[in-house]
């Protein structure tokens, strides 16, 4: 006998409805097929999707924006400002209360896998002691992987002692931020030494690259020469806004080498949408995303990321990745069924792939992980962005029992 079977719902790329056999915490059948069940779910004919997955969001930084002085001048520099001075005020007491609650924000919204980055450009490391001990006491509800990220850069030699230390104590991506470096020299110190430093520790490389609406920021460029080096290394870059102002035959250069080394891309609406162009204002403003209809054309690895939650960066946010595909539909202009179904991908598949996960997605065998909501199609699922109705996790409904209520 069955655990649990969901009868009539569809995936967000094929309308064709059938039902979802679980046994032992895995998919048994996806098909027209019924067997007896412990538990029957009605799926109404609404959407049902593997967990969500976001590819990028600072730990550290989570509703720090509520709790501190506010950034006026809605800039990324300002943002940088502001979080310099608060990070050195942030005890342990307080990183793991907000950091617990990053962690159940996620859950609750069906995210069962994140890349969260934590800031090792501070005296101490003590936001990422906080968040390994967080990792493991969650790790049976959610997947965390994490990226040392220097927000003031690799040019000091205590810079890069702490990212060799966070590397060592338990990160799993070595970072660079290369467009804010003080010079080219600088900038391509930073990539070169971000790629030393994976290879030596065994880690991989996840790279914030050219964050700006900058025709001549082209970190990318370094990071592709470097990948080249150091082949065996997952990469995965955030960003790209530049690349909307590159030339066509730049771009197209660009995006053919990002697909045929194999790198992921992360490209995060939100907060973006509402810093690029902000500098100094130039007209018209940028988008804040990269050119993402060309890499679903191209089938890049590209995700969309909620990134930043109420952080001196950006003053909003949920935990919900409709929200951010719903916002990355407006400001990349999709629209059709099929760019719809990538977009999916993108908070979805695209994110597994990054992460190299075992064991996901709605296939026959695979973890019986899903969301299940009610729209019955992709415009309005996206329309709504609500949260899912039911979260399963290894076919148990776990939306009302959520770690969050027993530790607060
Ligand atoms: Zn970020």
């Amino acid at each position: 006998m069955l655990d649990l079977i969901v009868t009539n719902v569809r995936t967000h790329y094929d309308e064709t409805l059938f039902n979802l056999g679980v046994e032992n915490k895995n998919i048994k059948f996806m098909s027209s097929g019924w067997e007896p069940s412990k538990e029957v779910i009605d799926g109404n004919g609404g959407i049902i999707l593997p967990p969500f997955i976001e590819m990028h969001n600072h730990a550290d930084t989570f509703k720090v924006g509520e709790r501190y002085e506010q950034n006026h001048k809605g800039t990324i520099e300002e943002g940088i400002k502001i979080w310099d001075k608060v990070k050195k005020e942030l005890d342990e007491k307080s990183l793991e209360k907000q950091m617990s609650e990053m962690i159940n924000t996620f859950i609750a919204n069906g995210v069962f896998h994140a890349r969260v980055m934590i800031d090792v450009s501070a005296p101490e490391l003590r936001a990422l002691f906080v968040l390994t001990k967080l990792k493991k006491s969650y790790e049976q509800f959610i997947n965390l992987e994490i990226v040392a990220f220097p927000q003031l850069g690799l040019n000091e030699e205590w810079k890069r002692t702490n990212m060799e230390e966070a590397l060592k104590f338990g990160a799993d991506y070595a970072s660079a931020v290369p467009h804010l470096e003080n010079s080219e020299k600088e900038e391509k110190e930073s990539i070169n030494y971000c790629f030393r430093t994976a290879e030596k520790l065994k880690k991989g490389v996840h790279i914030f690259c050219d964050e700006n609406d900058d025709q001549n920021s082209a970190s990318i460029q370094k990071v592709l020469e470097c990948q080249k080096r150091y082949e065996k290394i997952p990469v995965t870059v955030s960003h790209l806004n530049a690349l909307h102002y590159y030339s066509k035959e730049v771009s197209e250069m660009i995006l053919d080498s990002l697909k045929e080394l194999n790198i992921n891309v992360v490209s995060c609406p939100l907060v973006n949408s509402v810093t690029i162009g902000k500098k100094e204002r130039a007209m018209p403003v940028g988008r804040g995303v990269t050119r993402v209809k060309e890499m679903f054309a191209k089938d890049i690895n590209i995700c969309t990321a909620h990134d930043d939650i109420k952080t001196p960066f950006y003053p909003y946010g949920n935990g919900n990745m409709l929200q951010a595909a719903y916002v990355m539909a407006h400001l990349a202009q999709l629209t059709t069924v099929k760019e719809l179904a990538k977009l999916i991908d993108s908070i979805t598949y695209h994110g597994a792939n990054a992460m190299g996960i075992e064991g996901y997605g709605l296939i026959k065998n695979m973890r019986a992980d899903f969301l299940l909501f009610s729209q019955k199609n992709v415009y309005d699922l996206l329309t709504a962005h609500s949260r899912p109705e039911m979260i399963y996790k290894d076919g148990m409904e776990i939306s009302g029992q959520l770690p969050s209520l027993q530790r607060y």
